[in-house]
C-alpha cells in the first residue's frame, strides 16, 4: 500500500481546497485556511486536520492501516 503524500485539505468553512506540497510524514494539528483565514483544528475523536478534512488519512493511519488496524498517531 502506498501512502499518499500529498492529501488535499478542504476548508469546512469556506470550501476552499488546497493540496498540500510538502511531504507529511507527522501531523497537523491546526491549519490554516489560506482562503478565509481561518485556523481549523481536528474534530473531536480525530489527531489532526489531516483527518477531519484532508483527502487522505494522516500518514500513520495509512500505515497502521495496511496491517489492519487504526490507530491514532498520538
Ligand atoms: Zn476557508
Amino acid at each position: 500500500m502506498k501512502i499518499k503524500i500529498k492529501p488535499t485539505i478542504t476548508c469546512p468553512n469556506c470550501g476552499h481546497q488546497k493540496e498540500e506540497e510538502k511531504p507529511t510524514d507527522t501531523c497537523q494539528f491546526f491549519y490554516k485556511c489560506e482562503s478565509c483565514k481561518a485556523i481549523l483544528k481536528p474534530l473531536e475523536g480525530d489527531c489532526c486536520v489531516n483527518c477531519s478534512y484532508g483527502s487522505v488519512a494522516c500518514p500513520p493511519i495509512q500505515e497502521n492501516n495496511s496491517f489492519g488496524e487504526i490507530t491514532c498517531c498520538s
